[in-house]
């Protein structure tokens, strides 16, 4: 009975870690087909970006046909190098205008154009290689931190994961660990706090180097220190990129050229922060709310 204890020990190991790795596996096609219905038309062509101008243009959109209305006329342009950031209730439509940019569904009417081309022209891997999504909840595989961030460029040298890591204000950190950027991490390996996941996701998108990036903001409150750090960590990402932010602090709009406050599928105000304060209507409300700390974070701000 002990000559078989070692190999159906070795068993259990192995069937849990083939267990695992369908899980990923899943995981993983969850993500890469989240949408299968969106598809290439047969005469795509690749995305030719030219800075990364993005225009929204008369955006209706609900996520079944016939169903309930998410978006109403939606109408903005962000200028190639520019930031524009959406703020509004939770339930506002924010984070569907990031899903629809990227073609995890189609619109119902009007367009969406990057440096004037139809998104649902061009091919899906060249608009998905335009753009990074630095998201609320960063997926990590299980696999070390080098390839977690290599995950957004095949071939990535140990340098570039390592410039890419020191930008995200990450890299200190990662080499503080024994085994540095071999450490495993996600669901077997070391947890990682939200701060770190998404600096990990910065660090990816930087790899990537898109002309696009959005940015969905973490609605998990963060401590101040963290909030500071993270916003210096943004200053620095969205340098001449196009970006859209997808806000949930207030704080990390101040500096956007733009701010679009959403309010159940529509733009109902625009410009930048001094403006729409200056306006004193919604914009300002959730502001001196949030000033005053008066409603919990995912009342006031944006979310
Ligand atoms: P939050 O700040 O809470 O993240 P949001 O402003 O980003 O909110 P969205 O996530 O864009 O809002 O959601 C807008 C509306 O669309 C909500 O009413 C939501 O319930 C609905 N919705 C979001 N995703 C789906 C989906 N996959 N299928 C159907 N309805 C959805």
């Amino acid at each position: 009975l002990a000559q078989l204890y070692v190999p159906l020990s070795s068993l259990g190991v192995t069937y849990r870690e083939i267990k695992q790795g369908l899980i990923d596996l899943e995981k993983m096609y969850q993500i890469l087909n989240s949408q299968p219905e969106v598809t290439d038309h047969p005469s795509a062509f690749p995305l030719q970006c030219q800075g990364g101008e993005v225009h929204f243009r008369q955006v209706d959109f609900s996520y079944q046909r016939g169903d309930r209305k998410i978006l109403h006329g939606v109408e903005f342009t962000i200028p190639a190098g520019h930031t524009v950031a959406v703020v509004g209730h939770s339930g506002a439509g924010k984070s569907t205008l990031a899903k629809l940019l990227f073609r995890f569904y189609d619109v119902e009417s009007g367009q969406i154009l990057i440096d004037g081309q139809d998104i649902r022209s061009v091919t899906q891997a060249s608009l998905r290689q335009a753009i990074a999504i630095v998201p609320q909840d960063t997926v990590l595989f299980n696999d070390t931190i080098a390839h977690n961030i290599a995950y957004a460029k095949v071939g990535a040298s140990q340098l570039e994961i390592e410039t890419a890591a020191r930008s995200a204000h990450i890299h200190q950190f990662i080499v503080s660990l024994p085994q540095a950027y071999e450490t495993m991490v996600g669901e077997r390996g070391l947890k990682l706090s939200g701060g770190e996941k998404q600096r990990i996701a910065i660090a990816r998108a930087l790899l990537k180097n898109p002309e696009i990036l959005i940015f969905d903001e973490a609605t998990s409150s963060l401590d101040s220190r963290a909030e500071q750090a993270i916003q210096l960590e943004l200053d620095y990402l969205v340098q001449k990129k196009t970006t859209l932010i997808i806000a949930h602090r207030l704080s990390t709009v101040i500096h956007a050229h733009q701010i679009l406050v959403m309010d159940q599928g529509r733009i109902v105000e625009r410009g930048t922060h001094a403006e729409l304060l200056a306006r004193g209507e919604s914009y300002a409300a959730l502001w001196f709310a949030q000033q005053n700390g008066r409603y919990a974070e995912r009342d006031v701000v944006a979310t």
